[in-house]
């Protein structure tokens, strides 16, 4: 059988790191190898009372660690491969920024554009059932999150119909993540994926020595950006970019067309117009390109595509202008593009790392809800009295008196949405540090085969500590 070019690409980036970590060819294989995968056909009623048989899919790549996690997509491009090549990517991504999860994917064949509200929760809770039937869904087997196609409304329709079906486990809504936070969600987790994307780029172009090395002109301030897909990843990874980054939005591809500004395009706006119209076209001050793939080839620093899967191959690959290539989306650049992209120069920052800040966010999540409790309960009053304390220790020693309203904005104990964007940012800190370090000491060219690398080891790492393997 013919596999798909994602699910090839995939397996070679594997392949080409395994090289790299001197480990036994039967450990190799079982870690690159899927552990399992469902199929699913079952029939769900329309709106008119029509039936539709849905096709399904659950792939849960690696068991190293327990549970699995990744997310459900809904797209009517949905088939085995790219479920498997998903769950993959979510284990390594995991393994990467030290996320104890082995890696999983559902994907369920529809159009997320045509189907009634009705329809897609039916579909959902049905979704939901199958797996519950199968045991591939549970708080210490597979969590499911959001992905291409999904959001909070579905993560809530599958926590409730998983908590009906299982109503004597405790902690039954830790089953799902990236859930409304009304509904034990965790505040932070919609846009965690686009920020943890701005902090990966961010680690990367302020790396001076990396970015001397590779001819760049450190930082985000000023960057002339294309985004590719305004969706949950790419509207928040665009917005913190122009907000807090100061990069110039130039380009802004979407699916029924795309935005060209070389003076900038306002983020926001431009999603509020989408949102409006149901269309970019008609956008005041910009030029609307019906083909929004051509906007990929446009001049730019940073390209950014966050929609899908092999948007850069090797027939466009020569033409991308953009110095660094910033995969939010999984598997945008596919291995022969890769290959070409990187003898041209370019620097492209990888899906596995730069995307995981949705399930690192996940992770805290899970946590929160097994836990039973949110994370600045514990620890906020504390640390105001803390905080409190050490400015009276300090009017004491100095005799000088802080103001009432300075004193109120210095004690202030954090948020849960601040504590998990700061540990949001610090993982992402860490793992870029761990992969420019990885990259030197194997003298690796680029920075997707040394993020394999370390995640093949961890994982490798894992087995070894189970006993299973020598
Ligand atoms: P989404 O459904 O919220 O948004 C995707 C957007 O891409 C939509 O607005 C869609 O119209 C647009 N799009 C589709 N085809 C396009 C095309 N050909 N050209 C331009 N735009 C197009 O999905 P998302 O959650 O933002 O996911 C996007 C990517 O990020 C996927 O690869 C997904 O696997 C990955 N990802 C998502 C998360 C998450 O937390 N949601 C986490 C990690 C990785």
């Amino acid at each position: 059988m013919a596999r798909s070019r994602f699910f090839t690409s995939v397996n070679r980036y594997f392949d080409r790191a395994a090289a790299y970590t001197g480990l036994e060819r039967g450990l190799l294989d079982q870690i690159r190898t899927c552990n399992s995968i469902i199929r699913l056909r079952f029939p769900v009623k329309d709106d008119d009372g029509s039936i539709h048989v849905v096709e399904a899919y659950r792939a849960e790549h690696s068991f190293h660690r327990l549970p699995t996690k990744g997310g459900i997509r809904f797209s009517q491009h949905v088939n085995l491969d790219e479920t498997i090549a998903l769950a993959a990517l979510m284990t390594f991504k995991c393994a990467l920024v030290g996320v104890p999860f082995g890696g999983a994917k559902g994907g369920v064949r529809v159009n997320p554009r045509t189907i009634s509200d009705g329809f897609r929760e039916r579909l959902t809770r049905r979704y939901t059932a199958e797996l519950v039937r199968k045991n591939f869904i549970g708080p210490n087997v597979d969590v499911p999150a959001p992905d291409y196609g999904t959001g909070e409304r579905e993560m809530a329709w599958i926590a409730d119909t998983y908590q009906n079906l299982r109503m004597n486990e405790s902690n039954p809504y830790a089953c799902v993540t990236g859930k409304p936070v009304e509904m034990q969600g965790i505040p932070g987790r919609t846009k965690a994926t686009g920020l943890g994307v701005y902090y990966g780029i961010r680690c990367c172009l302020e790396d001076v020595p990396e970015m001397e090395a590779a001819g760049v002109d450190p930082g985000i301030q000023g960057k002339r950006t294309i985004v590719q897909g305004l969706g949950n990843v790419g509207y928040h990874a665009a917005s913190f970019l122009q907000r807090e980054g100061r990069a110039i939005i130039t380009g802004i591809a979407e699916f029924e067309g795309g935005l060209w500004n070389e003076h900038g395009l306002d983020v926001e706006e431009v999603y509020q117009y989408r949102k409006q119209h149901g269309t970019l076209e008609g956008f005041p001050n910009a030029q609307f390109i019906q083909n929004s793939a051509e906007l990929l080839e446009y001049p730019c620093d940073l390209l950014v595509p966050a929609a899908l899967e092999s948007q850069i191959t090797a027939e466009n690959a020569h033409r991308i202008q953009a110095k660094i290539i910033a995969e939010a989306a999984n598997g945008p650049v596919d291995e022969d593009a890769n290959d070409i992209l990187l003898a041209a120069g370019k620097l492209i920052i990888p899906d596995l790392y730069l995307n995981a800040g949705g399930v690192t966010v996940s992770y805290f999540e899970w946590l929160k809800n097994r836990a039973g409790v949110s994370f600045d309960r514990m620890i906020s009053r504390h640390e105001e009295l803390m905080k409190g304390e050490l400015i009276d220790e300090m009017e004491l020693l100095t005799g000088a008196r802080v103001a009432p309203d300075q004193r109120k904005r210095l004690i202030h104990g954090p948020s849960e949405e601040e504590i998990v964007v700061a540990a949001l940012e610090q993982t992402m800190i860490i793992a870029w540090k761990k992969i420019t370090q990885c990259r030197r000491q194997y003298e690796i060219p680029d920075y997707r085969t040394a993020g394999f690398v370390l995640s093949i080891k961890a994982v490798a790492q894992t087995y070894k500590t189970q006993g299973i393997f020598p």
